[in-house]
């Protein structure tokens, strides 16, 4: 298995610090917001790594923070008239909610900075010790120019970065690029007691301290957006090597692309961001899941309305092979003891002894997801052409069906797609009903000619007959020959989430998964 690694900005065989074993480190959230679009890729591009290292038979060990103490806190702590403890919990409760919502794996223990405090401090002493951080008035600083190799990460060269810096001089530092290990307090905030004065620990020692607490030194995968890996995590190398005078620190810096809207990075500075809760309200989040699947986790995405939408059908496309199999599947009393003569099972075939080897060979490269889905999308649409020929199966066929089923399930979940039956009419809420009841009377009252008033009765009594003579219409169209109209019919069922595929068995109609 290969990865690109950010130290050595090339891709390099995965060899883990213990065999078997590996330990992953992944920046959490500082929680004064919810979480947005370009931050819920983070986890999910982790989640989705984390998922198929244990696909792959590794036993996983992973450690996420709460940045709970921080300047943004106290912030917004000012601006919702609430202490900063009170933001942390409201935030880091609802990145919870947000993390199952997109069922992300959790992770083993979530560490709080400020419940770490101790170990802080023990190492920033140890840093002042060794010489590498001084003390300035009650702040403490790391000195970068004591590091030789400060900038390797991020592939910067101090003296270039500090011809080029337009920063602001700060008497305190010896070096413009020297930055604070400990703040000292000030009136109103949040701090605690040190050898320095009371204070609280600035955001990077933060991560050295509980990933080396946690996983110990040279771990194996530090994960993290591309925006971390200046300065947090140049910053977060330098501490830890130089206080633990081990190298390295990590052994795979893995960071993921940012996402987009309309062409700019996605971030609450710049104040574009589209938050995960509010998508979630109106996608299914598997969709959401797809989206980040279907590029490769270390390009930019740039996100849309429109790109939501293609997710959909995509994520229906594999959804609806499942579903398919399935209804063959439960109609094996009605089996053919034997295989056609005539048949060609190559394509059953082909995906039960290729998909696997093939889905790995692409996740392997770097965690290739758009190449290893495209091989499924690829049977999904094979298989299910295959499954629309023929209205009875053999038995054959049917211990085909039932194992490219377990493996559509098995692959999708390496990467944490989770497949389910579509809904039928039979099962839609009345809610659900509701919201779609004017446009769809007034459809049929055109379509159909009847009055709105009797197809109000129908949609009250029988809500899978009223949908019934949508599909009777527009088959009855399409023997007309007016393929245009019949076409509406189905786009104008599309717009309201139900769905028609015709298979040799008839047309199916089945209910869109978008939450409502
Ligand atoms: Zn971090």
């Amino acid at each position: 298995m290969r990865v690109y690694n950010t130290l050595t900005q090339s891709k390099v065989e995965f060899i883990p610090r213990e065999e078997g074993k590996v330990s992953i480190y992944v920046c959490g959230p500082t929680v004064y917001n919810y979480i947005h679009i370009g931050n819920a890729r983070c986890y999910l591009s982790f989640d989705v790594i984390k998922r198929y290292l244990k696909f792959k038979g590794f036993d996983v060990y992973h450690v996420q923070n709460f940045t709970d103490v921080d300047d943004k806190i106290i912030n917004q702590a000012k601006k919702e008239g609430i202490p900063a403890s009170e933001v942390a919990e409201k935030y880091s409760q609802g990145f919870i909610e947000d993390s199952k919502a997109l069922k992300f794996d959790p992770p083993d223990i979530r560490p709080k900075a400020t419940e770490h405090i101790p170990e802080m401090i023990e190492m920033i002493q140890g840093l002042i010790d060794k010489g590498f951080a001084y003390v300035e008035d009650g702040d403490v600083y790391f000195e970068v120019g004591k590091f030789d190799e400060y900038g390797k990460l991020s592939h910067r060269k101090l003296d270039e970065m500090e011809a080029g810096a337009r920063v602001e001089v700060d008497e305190r530092k010896r070096n413009p690029f020297d930055f604070a290990l400990w703040k000292k307090a000030k009136e109103g905030e949040p701090s605690w007691s040190s050898p320095w004065g009371d204070g609280r620990p600035g955001w990077h020692i933060e991560c050295s301290a509980m990933s080396l607490k946690y996983l110990g030194r040279s771990f194996d995968i530090h994960g993290g957006g591309q925006d971390l890996i200046f300065p947090h995590h140049e910053n977060e190398l330098a501490q830890a090597e130089c206080y633990t005078a081990e190298s390295p620190f990590v052994r795979y810096w893995l960071h993921n692309g940012f996402v987009t809207l309309t062409g700019d990075k996605m971030a609450k500075s710049v104040g574009n961001v589209v938050l995960l809760k509010d998508v979630i309200k109106k996608y299914d989040p598997m969709v959401v899941r797809m989206l980040f699947l279907t590029t490769h986790y270390r390009s930019p995405i740039d996100f849309s309305e429109e790109k939501l939408k293609e997710s959909t059908r995509s994520y229906e496309r594999l959804n609806n092979l499942v579903g398919n199999i399935d209804r063959v599947l439960k109609k094996r009393e009605e089996k053919v003891s034997r295989l056609e003569p005539g048949r060609d099972v190559i394509v059953l075939k082909a995906f039960i002894e290729n998909g696997e080897p093939e889905f790995v060979e692409a996740m392997d490269d770097d965690f290739n997801a758009p190449d290893a889905l495209g091989g499924l999308f690829k049977a999904a649409r094979d298989i299910n052409t295959y499954l629309a020929s023929y209205d009875e199966f053999s038995l054959d066929e049917l211990d085909m069906l039932q194992d490219i089923k377990e493996l559509f399930i098995r692959l999708g979940g390496a990467v944490g797609l989770e497949f389910t039956s579509f809904l039928s009419p039979e099962d839609v809420d009345e809610e659900w009903q509701e919201e779609r009841r004017a446009v769809m009377l007034s459809g049929l009252a055109k379509f159909a000619g009847v009055n709105v008033k009797d197809a109000g009765v129908l949609f009250k009594r029988d809500f899978p007959s009223f949908v019934k003579k949508f599909v009777d219409l527009r088959a009855a169209k399409r023997a007309e020959k007016e393929w245009q109209t019949a076409d509406t019919i189905r786009a104008f069922l599309d717009s309201q989430d139900i769905l028609l595929e015709d298979t040799a068995a008839g047309t199916l109609v089945r209910i869109r998964r978008l939450i409502v």
